[in-house]
């Protein structure tokens, strides 16, 4: 788009191609598998390249492809490509970057399907894999391999601990190994565009779970992967045979969403401060992990590096699995369910829901305590999360 620039107004009319069909100001959903050539010429022209147009479904949808321009903006991306979940737009992205014999190096405080994905399958095809500490830059150097290792892949803020990268760290490691085809792939799922936009400083390409934030209604799955044309196009590629689309429901939804992008996010950046606050000063509380707070080992990076700290906020109460559950179920105005980033807030146990077939003793060694809980603010008055976190805390 010409004009201004800002986030929101990116977000309200970043990649809209007006006129729209019967001058709609909302783009149409195209609910289509495949799409028709008016003659063999056009068919010609479209193989040839002489006409841009679409040609079957899991190769791209009008609907699809303008959430793709509208997020490219708002991460100041060459290109976007949506995926039908962020699993998706991870695995499908992964092997566009590496092939057998390569290695990737990425952060132990992370999504656990996302770990599995490289630690386990990726392995089956020859890649191998080293875990780092997250915050341990020195580790983090130390695990790249020259010549082997393709992608160091880290999320940012973290699930569940909220650690957040020193992007600018990563930058300088990567430029220690130019030339050889390093990329850093950030996971900025639970940042969003609002609060961190990795590609400004340095990352090669960003993923989200367009299910969380982006879509912000938890009513769809999506995922994205957004940075340079080359790379983009090389998943988008894969993602035509791989076959992990976006269909045009769920794309109208997430434009949907996008609109309100900002709204939403200031709002869960405000309150979850707030409540990261109450919950520290709470006699029920053990310990809280939250960017905003100066207790959090990250926050001077984030302080630098963010514009808020994000909707999300972890913490132990006192007490063991049961009685932590038993708070969980005191709890009147957060719903119990495994998401983050929709308008509804949702409350988790870890130990009950990720991490639920393994012993406590299991729990522990990957650092997942059974008092642990995740709290994805949503869009409530924060003074009623606030008295109702009491009352539970309390009971
Ligand atoms: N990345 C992060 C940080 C996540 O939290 C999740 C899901 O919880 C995913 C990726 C996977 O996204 P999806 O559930 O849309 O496949």
């Amino acid at each position: 788009m010409t004009g201004p620039s800002r986030l929101s107004t990116l977000a309200v009319h970043a990649g809209e191609r007006h006129p729209n069909p019967d001058d709609a100001i909302v783009p149409p959903i195209a609910c289509t598998a495949t799409y028709t050539f008016r003659d063999t010429a056009e068919v010609r022209d479209h193989f040839e390249g002489r006409v841009q147009r679409e040609e079957y479904g899991r190769y791209g949808n009008p609907s699809v492809a303008a959430v793709e321009r509208k997020l490219a903006a708002l991460e100041g991306a060459e290109d976007c490509a949506l995926f039908g979940s962020g699993m998706a737009a991870i695995s499908t992205t992964l092997f566009a970057l590496v092939r057998s014999g390569q290695h990737v190096v990425l952060t132990a405080d992370g999504y656990r399907r996302t770990r599995q994905f490289v630690t386990g399958f990726l392995r089956k095809f020859g890649v191998e894999s080293t875990l780092v500490e997250p915050g341990d830059y020195e580790a983090l150097a130390a695990a790249i391999v020259p010549g082997k290792t393709r992608v160091l892949l880290g999320e940012s803020p973290t699930n569940p601990y909220l650690r957040v990268a020193d992007l600018d760290r990563l930058a300088a490691i990567k430029d220690q190994h130019r030339g050889s085809g390093l990329k850093v792939v950030i996971d900025a799922t639970f940042a969003t565009p609002v609060n961190l936009q990795p590609l400004r400083r340095g990352a090669d390409l960003v993923l989200h779970a367009g299910t969380k934030y982006l879509g912000g209604h938890n009513d769809l799955l999506a995922g994205a992967v957004c940075g340079d044309a080359g790379l983009v196009g090389a998943v988008r590629d894969l993602r035509g045979m791989l076959g992990g689309v976006l269909d045009g429901h769920s794309a109208y939804l997430l434009h949907r969403g996008l609109k309100t992008l900002t709204l939403r996010v200031e709002r869960q950046n405000a309150s979850a401060l707030r409540i990261a606050g109450f919950l520290e000063a709470h006699p029920e509380v053990e310990r809280v992990f939250y960017p905003g707070l100066a207790s959090h080992p990250d926050h001077a990076v984030a302080q630098a590096q963010m514009r808020g700290f994000g909707g999300v906020v972890s913490f132990l109460v006192r007490g063991d699995l049961d009685r932590t559950s038993r708070f969980i179920d005191r709890c009147k105005v957060p719903r119990i369910a495994p998401s983050l980033g929709g308008v509804e807030s949702l409350i988790e146990q870890p130990a009950l829901m990720s991490f639920y077939e393994l012993s406590t003793a299991e729990r522990e060694a990957v650092g997942i305590r059974d008092n642990l809980i995740r709290l994805a603010v949503g869009v409530e008055d924060v003074e009623d999360l606030i008295a109702d976190l009491d009352q539970a805390l309390r009971g």
